[in-house]
């Protein structure tokens, strides 16, 4: 069985753990990829060293030529896209089309970062002496360490690990233990890019073990993590306690509303493109629909009919409209919540069970599930399921609505169907998320905007867009004195 093998100081090498576990195909558990080293904590200390040790060599290149090889990074990924979609969508079983949208969203993330290697800059800054002035600088932390999920296997680890590249920083990478195929494809664009050795480095292992090691080495200056809130809180008190900073993109719950003047067919469209697929696996899943009164029943209808046209199967074949569960974790975990809605008194309108019929058996397939007349306190409403199951609210007004969509721990994204310019202003200035959508789903995200949620779904700043690099860098202030004179009776 292939082994997966860890990247430490510019090598490929296997773990010396024993500690193993295979890499299953979520569509058929029947079909084993390979298998992941669950690597020792010494094995994340001995990358953090390296990495320490690249650290002033790298830090010396400048900025314009860090983000070339990030840029050449990107045009490699971009000749391997359909090669890496492909492992992608076996091995986490988002559809193939999905998976290829990752592969062009997460080279757009690389174009746009890479080219920020020319655009790292300070200011210039009058001060109030004469001649004299005054200028910041952008420099590197240290060693990052970056966490990620399983759900977004390429462009979660791209999008951290482009800008740390290009601050200047080096890397520890600990990608998610259920994607270790496409990990091992991503970085090897890095590597093949020309990055010097121990400059990026990646670890296969539990979070609990050599994440945690990682947050706690002394050469670790910033944790960028994407995962669940219930670790990601603890990553963000792990990394208080080193006084160093944290970036935490954690779960979410994310709101449609659809107000009685919307375009019904246009809103179906895009709460079942935002509900099922990516087998509703995505951290920006549309996970409520908040409907007013006049539109429930003629929206629910359609949106029943297109859930029950959806075709369940192998990700990578033409035809199938979604996938699996990624495992039987998270397979038992929207089942349990199935029955949670339904002890809850929620109406089922459609699915609400495990599909089982001929080739899916062998995999964790779940049908497209809809819960109507769901009440704001049930858990169904409140907590995060991370599987094709949307549940919909019905509401008297828009005023309604809007607390609804608030009564939430969590703030993402979030989505409004509306004609009415009004309301949809004051929507976009009342909801609490980070990010917002009008008239369209709540997915996606381009690689020139921030990305993020506010509440428990996100602490600290911003990924992607210009703004990550205020995470990845420290600004410095600098005062020239150019009169060569003493300033006297002066207070400093
Ligand atoms: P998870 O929290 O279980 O794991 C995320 C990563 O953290 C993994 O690499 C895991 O090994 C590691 N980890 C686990 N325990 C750790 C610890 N104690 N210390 C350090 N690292 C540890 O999440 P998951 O199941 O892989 O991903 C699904 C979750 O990710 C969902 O909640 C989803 O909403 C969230 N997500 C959020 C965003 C966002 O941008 N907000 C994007 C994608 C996914």
């Amino acid at each position: 069985m292939k082994p997966y093998q860890n990247f430490i100081g510019g090598e490929w090498i296997t773990s010396t753990t024993k500690k193993r576990v295979p890499n299953v195909n979520p569509a058929n558990t029947d079909d084993i990829l390979g298998e992941l080293p669950l690597s020792t904590r010494e094995e994340a200390v001995a990358a953090c060293d390296l990495a320490a040790g690249a650290f002033r060599e790298w830090r010396r290149v400048p900025a314009p030529k860090r983000g070339a090889i990030v840029s050449r990074a990107a045009l490699i990924m971009d000749e391997r896209k359909e090669e890496i979609a492909r492992a992608l969508s076996h091995e986490e079983g988002k559809l193939l089309v999905e998976a290829r949208g990752e592969m062009q969203r997460s080279i757009n993330i690389m174009e746009f970062t890479g080219a920020h290697g020319r655009r790292l800059n300070g200011e210039t800054i009058p001060l109030e002496l004469a001649d004299n002035f005054g200028y910041t600088i952008k420099q590197p932390l240290g060693v990052a360490a970056l966490i990620t999920p399983w759900n977004f296997p390429v462009a979660i680890p791209v999008w951290k690990i482009a800008p740390a590249l290009v601050a200047g920083n080096t890397v520890v990478f600990k990608p998610a233990t259920l994607t270790p195929e496409t990990a091992t494809l991503v970085l090897q664009c890095f590597v093949d890019a020309g990055l010097p050795a121990g400059v990026l480095n990646m670890v296969f292992g539990v979070g609990g073990e050599v994440g945690a090691a990682m947050i706690d080495h002394p050469a670790v200056k910033a944790v960028s993590f994407t995962g669940s809130t219930e670790v990601g809180m603890g990553v963000y008190r792990q990394a208080a306690r080193r006084g160093i900073r944290a970036q935490c993109e954690m779960g979410g719950k994310n709101p449609v509303i659809v107000l009685e003047d919307a375009d019904v067919d246009l809103a179906v469209a895009g709460v079942a493109a935002g509900a099922f697929g990516s087998t509703g696996q995505r951290c920006t899943a549309t996970s409520r629909v908040i409907l007013l009164h006049p539109v429930a029943d003629a929206f629910l209808e359609k949106l029943v009919a297109a859930a029950g046209k959806m075709r369940l199967g192998d990700p990578l074949a033409e035809g199938t409209d979604m996938g699996p569960s990624v495992d039987a974790s998270q397979l038992q975990t929207v089942l349990k919540y199935i029955d949670i809605g339904k002890a809850e008194g929620a109406e089922l309108l459609c699915g609400g069970a495990r599909a089982f019929d001929g080739r899916l058996a062998k995999g964790y397939f779940v049908q497209p599930t809809v819960f109507d007349r769901v009440r704001p306190e049930m858990r169904i409403a409140q907590e995060e399921i991370f599987g094709p199951v949307l549940s919909v609210l019905r509401v008297e007004s828009f005023e309604e609505a809007m607390a609804a969509a608030n009564d939430s721990q969590f703030g993402l994204t979030s989505s409004i169907y509306t004609r009415d310019g009004g309301r949809m202003f004051r929507y976009i200035d009342e909801i609490e998320t980070g990010m917002t959508h009008v008239n369209s789903p709540t997915l996606g995200g381009e690689a020139q905007l921030p990305f993020g949620g506010t509440k428990a779904t996100g602490v600290g700043p911003r990924e992607q867009g210009s703004e990550v690099f205020d995470f990845y860098t420290e600004t410095k202030v600098v005062y020239i004195d150019y009169t060569g004179a003493k300033r006297e009776g002066k207070l400093y």
